[in-house]
């Protein structure tokens, strides 16, 4: 046998013969085995099929020629991957890289291939069409396994330091050497993500319904029965169907459940594989592996969460980046709410974490933003936002550090949480939780009361958060879906401020964290009240300031600074300096609300404030009296257009 294998070598006919033979002998020993070529071909029909029917009908038949070792693979690269989304994988080349592997492995010059990108618009053609008209022909062609292109690429993303950049040339022009057309354009396609294929991952769970169908049939008795019971239709042909229909929904959601929990498509495809819907079971949620996300859904009044879910957590809504964190002993991983991998990016959160958190496995989800520690104010989406970055992540984490609000536990020393009604999971969490700076318990009352509702949707709206969101106490944790567990109320109307206003500093707080060297870090400002000649508090700003801005200030208010509230000042805050009332900003801001802790125009408890204010300007050219006035205020903030979020009605107020 070894002889004629051997001899084979020589004769192209024979090596077929011998690879489909081996590839016998490796799918019965479990040893990994398809050929690109047949992967490639599905693509291509799948690429041309208009029906989604038929497409998940196409994968589900890829995915059964696929053995277990392989299938992830095929799951992967279909989607143009390297590896379930949450691990972020990329092979590392960007579109000029793979022009140049084109021609490398083509014998085409770099500019012949840029011109044919250019005229086509899609490298994964531009390799097809080279590779049907090479100028050089390689002496040997490998006949590519999924396998080998999955590795190539693995290596590919792996290749790091100074030559990396020649190596990863180097091995997708190997490929696209031993590649035919059809392969090639694929190829091409999978270091840049996008295959065209548009298969997305619940096309895949579909198809492993597809595939498990008749499994469930066989095994399942009792549930089919049940499942039988329910049909409506009466013509036995479209029984049959509504069954099938039903038995593959139910499959599906049986994988889907597993995926909201562990969204890694391939391996659950694999256990699947290899021990059919048993294998389910093993999936569990695990530390290092993010959980959906459970979803909002919408009310418009604290009468109807009341009647809906009655008795309830009432959390304030943070307007921040929604944040899962896990920790396995001194290990921290955070991932955003896409379940991307964005440790990297909160160096504060890791190490309040390593402190606050008293557990050694634990899984928990809150909502972080920045909060101005000088003036004590949220800061508005825009400048927590700065935060996801790729550089200066350090500076910025000085600047603008993260308070992380805590709101719910999936996992604590291996044990699930899930399951457990949210009253038990927040008495859990709070157990956990060591008092500290950077994380703590989202601020909340317990209510069945609508009235109290509203007053926390008020005093929140005021702190210039976002609204409420409202939790049903006895409601599991709902991975990946919207089922009244958690019901939002935000602010329905949305302001348009279109004017700046002209503010006079009257104070400012010491600067905190990176901005103790410029020794302030926040300035508290008013509107002149004509009427009454007095200076009253509208704002506290702490953006839109350069750290240029910032040295100008200190030194230009050190020299301002009073002992006491200069007389013609009216303001219940108080700053860390009070200074003579002098300089002039303009700002602009998102909105004007109504605050009780402002002084500006206030009546029965409640002046006006700025909602998210930010320094547009030094207004050298004004003095206090010209800023703008209280009565200015007052009409801005009646003439204030507010429009509906979300495209319901638009309202002009009077
Ligand atoms: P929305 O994005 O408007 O559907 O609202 C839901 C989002 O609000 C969540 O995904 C979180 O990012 C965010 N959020 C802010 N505060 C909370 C809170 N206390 N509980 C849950 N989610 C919150």
């Amino acid at each position: 046998m070894l002889a004629r294998f051997t001899a084979g070598l020589f004769n192209i006919v024979e090596w077929r013969k011998a690879q489909k033979k081996l590839r016998l002998l490796f799918g019965a020993l479990n040893i990994n085995y398809m050929r690109f070529r047949e992967l490639a071909e599905y693509f291509d029909k799948i690429q041309q099929v208009q029906s989604r029917l038929k497409m998940t009908g196409i994968i589900a038949e890829m995915l059964q020629k696929t053995i277990a070792g392989e299938i992830e693979l095929a799951i992967y690269l279909s989607q143009g991957r390297l590896g379930p989304g949450y691990l972020g994988l990329e092979a590392g080349l960007g579109e000029k890289l793979v022009e140049e592997s084109i021609a490398r492995a083509s014998g085409f010059l770099r500019k012949e291939i840029n011109e044919k990108y250019k005229e086509l618009g899609d490298l994964g053609l531009v390799a097809e069409f080279v590779s049907s008209k090479k100028k050089q022909q390689s002496l040997y062609r490998e006949e590519l396994s999924v396998k080998k292109v999955f590795e190539n690429f693995e290596k590919i993303a792996k290749a790091s330091g100074a030559k990396s950049q020649d190596i990863k040339m180097k091995m997708m022009a190997e490929l696209l050497n031993s590649a035919t057309p059809l392969e090639a354009r694929f190829i091409a396609r999978i270091p840049i993500g996008n295959m065209r294929l548009g298969i997305g991952d619940p096309t895949i769970m579909d198809a492993l319904a597809i595939i498990h169908s008749k499994e469930f049939f066989q095994k399942e008795k009792k549930e089919v029965e049940e499942i039988k019971k329910s049909l409506k239709e009466k013509k036995e042909e479209k029984r049959k169907e509504e069954l099938e229909r039903k038995i593959k929904f139910r499959v599906r959601e049986l994988v889907e459940e597993k995926y909201n929990i562990f969204p890694d498509l391939g391996k659950i495809a694999r256990m699947l594989k290899e021990k059919g819907l048993e294998g389910l079971k093993e999936v569990t949620i695990s530390i290092g592996i993010p959980i959906r996300p459970t979803l909002a859904e919408r009310l418009s009044s604290a009468e109807e969460i009341v009647e809906k879910i009655g008795k309830c957590l009432v959390e304030q809504k943070y307007d921040g980046f929604r944040l899962q964190l896990h920790k396995d002993k001194e290990k921290i991983i955070i991932f955003s709410r896409q379940s991307e991998n964005v440790t990297h990016m909160f160096p504060e959160l890791i190490e309040a974490a390593k402190k606050q958190l008293r557990a050694r496995q634990v899984v928990v989800e809150g909502e972080a933003l920045a909060f101005n520690e000088a003036t004590k104010e949220y800061f508005p989406f825009q400048v927590t936002i700065q935060r996801k970055r790729k550089y200066e992540i350090q500076e910025k984490a000085k600047e603008f550090p993260l308070k992380l609000f805590l709101f719910d536990i999936m996992l604590l020393e291996n044990e699930n949480q899930m399951l457990l009604p949210l009253e038990q999971r927040r008495k859990t969490l709070a157990k956990i939780l060591k008092e500290g700076e950077t994380i703590a318990l989202t601020n909340s009352i317990i209510t069945d009361d609508p009235k109290k509702i509203d007053e926390f949707f008020e005093q929140s709206v005021e702190q210039g958060l976002e609204g409420i969101i409202a939790k049903d106490l006895k409601a599991k944790y709902i991975a990946g879906a919207r089922k009244f567990a958690w019901i939002k109320l935000k602010r329905s109307y949305k302001g348009e401020l279109n004017d700046s206003v002209d503010v006079t500093i009257i104070g400012y707080y010491k600067g905190r964290g990176k901005r103790a060297q410029f020794g302030l870090g926040g300035l508290l400002t008013a509107v002149y009240n004509s009427k009454k000649d007095a200076f009253e508090s509208i704002a506290k700003i702490g953006t839109g300031m350069s750290e240029q801005n910032l040295v100008e200030l200190e030194k230009m208010l050190a020299k301002t600074k009073t002992e006491k509230k200069p007389a013609r000042v009216e303001s219940e805050l108080e700053p860390d300096y009070w200074v003579e009332p002098k300089y002039v900003l303009e700002v602009r801001a998102d909105e004007i609300t109504k605050s009780p802790i402002h002084t500006a125009g206030k009546a029965n408890g409640d002046g006006f404030a700025l909602r998210f204010p930010r320094m547009v300007s030094f207004r050298a050219d004004k003095k206090p009296e010209q800023s703008t006035t209280t009565e200015e205020i007052i009409k801005m903030f009646r003439q204030q257009k507010h429009v509906q979020i979300e495209g319901e009605k638009v309202e002009q107020m009077a």
